[in-house]
């Protein structure tokens, strides 16, 4: 199959917030209080991780 792109998909992707250094999982009550420009999009944990973000240990987004 030509053409083979990876998607971000939704399950896999983890957002995280720039001013802690830290990344979530959708629905974190830090997240939705970090303003939208403080937030960065990862396309997956180890995106995340490589990005040197470490995970939020509230919501604990897991791999
Ligand atoms: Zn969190």
């Amino acid at each position: 199959m030509p053409g083979r792109v990876e998607t971000p998909s939704a399950e896999k992707s983890r957002t995280g917030t720039a001013s802690t250094r830290r990344f979530h999982a959708a629905g974190c009550p830090d997240l939705d209080a970090a303003p939208t420009a403080d937030r960065v999009l990862f396309v997956s944990y180890w995106d995340a991780v490589d990005g040197d973000y470490a995970p939020c240990p509230r919501c604990k987004p897991g791999p």
